[in-house]
């Protein structure tokens, strides 16, 4: 068998052009479109080009887009004051302050600083603990991405034996959670765990570590969907996945390629989420 591939940039153009449609709708109704401000601290180069390619397709959407650009000697306290004035500025519905921050800025005060209502990044305790609870929420963008590949697949996580690789807040945890609100059976796998025998039995695998090539194609059970958020830079300046994508797409039905699969969803959930929480926003009055 070799596998059909899930087309990440493909479906997030669909996503963008929905959100353009409902950008418009918005700024017809209410006279603003949904505006969403992103912070960065310092010069990391990273940082730099995710804030730009973000900021360029909420423009390209018809976004309110606002991008503040702090020195790296920053206080703690100039950075919650600014945070401050966003969460209190009307025009604006989603706040993303960009990581990592500069070692002297205390990451998780900044981000619970946020307002759990334009945490467009879903990192706010207030919308783990929703999400974790089962309650609608901010989700982060790139497990909301992964299902919404799911759902174009006509994957149905109901009773599916799922394996989610990796733990982090920003992923693996929020990926279990998802599916397993969606009536998954799920398992998490760590640096602890016995990987190979988890993925021998799963009808999902979503691979999110951080070690290129870690999941072997043979652990891959036939017919098995198989997604790799994974995003690993080789010293010859290449991407590869956290997936041995040759040999696992001769087992499994459907798989994501890297690059060109979760990567570009990423973004585009991040404007979903900005659309729902100007929705939200607007109609709270
Ligand atoms: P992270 O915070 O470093 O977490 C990695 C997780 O993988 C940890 O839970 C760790 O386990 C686990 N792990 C490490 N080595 C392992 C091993 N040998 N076997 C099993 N589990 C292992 O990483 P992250 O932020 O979640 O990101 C994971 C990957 O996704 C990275 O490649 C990142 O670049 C990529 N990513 C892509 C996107 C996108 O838009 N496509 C977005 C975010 C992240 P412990 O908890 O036990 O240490």
């Amino acid at each position: 068998m070799t596998a059909q591939l899930i087309d990440g940039k493909a479906l997030a153009l669909k996503v963008r052009d929905s959100l353009k449609g409902e950008a418009a709708d918005i700024h017809a109704r209410y006279g603003r479109p949904p505006g969403i401000a992103v912070v960065r601290v310092g010069e990391d180069p990273a940082s730099k080009v995710y804030v730009t390619s973000k900021e360029k397709t909420a423009t390209e959407l018809g976004f309110g887009s606002w991008h503040h650009h702090l020195d790296a000697g920053t206080s703690q306290a100039e950075l919650l004051a600014l945070v401050h004035q966003l969460n209190a500025d009307p025009s604006v519905d989603g706040i993303l302050v960009q990581l990592p921050l500069p070692k002297h800025l205390d990451s998780n005060a900044v981000l619970e600083a946020v307002s759990p209502a334009k945490d467009v990044d879903g990192f706010h305790a207030v919308n783990a603990g929703h999400l974790f609870q089962g309650r609608p929420g901010l989700v982060p963008c790139t497990p909301a991405g992964v299902m919404k590949m799911l759902e174009e697949i006509k994957f149905n996580p109901t009773g599916k034996s799922c394996v989610v690789i990796g733990r982090s807040n920003i992923v693996g945890r929020p990926m279990a959670m998802l599916l397993l609100n969606a009536s998954a059976t799920v398992t998490i796998c760590h640096s602890k765990s016995d990987v190979a025998a988890e993925v021998r039995r799963a009808d999902l695998v979503v691979a999110a570590v951080g070690v290129s090539r870690l999941v072997k194609g043979e652990w891959v059970r036939p017919g098995a969907v198989v997604i790799d958020v994974g995003m690993n830079r080789g010293a010859d300046g290449k991407l590869s996945g956290d997936v041995d994508f040759d040999a696992a797409k001769e087992k499994a039905s459907w798989i994501t390629p890297v690059p060109g699969g979760v990567g570009p969803m990423t973004i585009a959930m991040l404007m979903h989420n900005t659309v729902a929480a100007a929705k939200a926003a607007l109609s709270r009055g």
